[in-house]
């Protein structure tokens, strides 16, 4: 099977990771985690930044720094992996679902104005695919009605949006290095931010709310969110390849631009930003036709994934179905990931647009 994704694991981060593992600094403390943090936060172009145990600990990592609680509301995307809406209900503060733009699959910013209200305290918006959302919409809504602005970065690792990096815009960005992501370190995540007193308390809350300078007296209750400086060895490792994977998974995608039949609605090309193609994706007309494309190339040795499927109507967020999510959920039921490793070749590339060419028997 040609894997949808898969990470590319080189000497380097063997070497790596072998020093940490040697160095005895097996836990969270350790010169990978400051290299690593140091590092990534750079190449966001943030002034702060800190390593944490997943993407989904890094997205309540900063909602709760910002005192996100009881009563609040959070507008997010109706269509994301589950996450930024989990994060939001860890906190019993409640997910405010809008629907998302055609044009890019992100938050549609323009249905943003419509769900504010004077519980509102924040928005996530989740950088879908290597995409970018409306950010100059998005910090004008902030601005005016002075509210957080959460970046979910996890898919859109180094896609520019008028030449700055995603996850610098917002009060905090939040990254994800699972396995499957465009860079990993296993299991990982990073929390970047340009203001300072979000820092410190991430940093307090990321380590028991214990302080600093007097260990084991807890002014918070804080969690246990921290990285290992084993993951950390292999983030620094793979963070030097990191252009690379971008150039590579930018690569796959015009690859796809070129090969693929017409018939199908490719992935969205941003006229403002410089997408990253994490994951290389297409529109079928319908949800039937979406279906048979997938057993289709399956059986040609080919995996694929659906979208994610609309928040509002899953159990646990049916309460939270309040407006209509017409492109969420037209978009849902006819999305497909195509193979987008980067270890993929262009004749693999070539044999996979072939086979959509058959199924369409063009
Ligand atoms: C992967 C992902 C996350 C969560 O990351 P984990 O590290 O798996 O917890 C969050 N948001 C989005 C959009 C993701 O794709």
């Amino acid at each position: 099977m040609i894997p949808v994704s898969e990470p590319d694991i080189g000497e380097k981060e063997i070497e790596y990771v072998d020093d940490a593992v040697r160095s005895g600094w097996v836990s969270s403390h350790g010169e990978y985690i400051n290299r690593f943090e140091d590092n990534f936060k750079s190449f966001i172009g943030t002034k702060f930044g800190l390593t944490t145990s997943n993407g989904t600990t890094a997205l309540h990592l900063a909602l709760s720094a910002m005192g996100i609680k009881e009563g609040d509301e959070v507008i997010v995307p109706d269509l994301t992996f589950i996450s930024p809406v989990n994060a939001v209900l860890y906190n019993h503060a409640t997910p405010v679902l809008c629907d998302i733009d055609p044009e890019n699959w992100c938050i549609d910013a323009e249905k943003i104005e419509k769900l504010i209200t004077e519980k509102t305290k924040a928005i996530i918006v989740v950088h879908l695919y290597g995409n970018s959302a409306n950010m100059d919409r998005l910090m004008e809504i902030k601005e005016k009605y002075n509210l957080y602005l959460i970046e979910d970065t996890a898919e859109s690792l180094g896609t520019e949006y008028k030449g700055k990096k995603l996850g610098s815009f917002g009060d905090a960005g939040c990254f994800s290095f699972y396995g499957n992501k465009t860079m990993t370190t296993g299991e990982g995540g990073f929390c970047t931010t340009n203001n300072e007193e979000i820092y410190r308390m991430m940093l307090l809350l990321r380590d028991h709310g214990m302080r600093p300078e007097n260990r084991y007296w807890h002014d918070y209750i804080g969690y246990n969110y921290r990285m290992t400086n084993l993951q950390a060895a292999l983030g620094v490792a793979q963070l030097e390849r990191l252009n690379s994977f971008i150039e590579k998974k930018r690569h796959i995608a015009s690859e796809y631009k070129k090969n693929l039949p017409g018939n199908v609605l490719p992935h969205p090309e941003g006229k403002l930003y410089k997408g990253t193609y994490w994951l290389y994706s297409i529109l079928a007309k319908d949800k039937d036709e979406r279906e048979r494309l997938i057993s289709f190339l399956f059986g040609k040795g080919i995996d694929t994934r659906k979208f994610f499927y609309p928040v509002h109507v899953m159990p646990p967020y049916k309460e939270f179905n309040k407006v209509n999510y017409p492109n969420s959920t037209s978009i849902s039921e006819r999305g497909i990931n195509l193979p987008s490793s980067v270890k993929l070749s262009d004749d693999e590339i070539g044999y996979i647009c072939d086979c959509i060419k058959s199924f369409y028997k063009l």
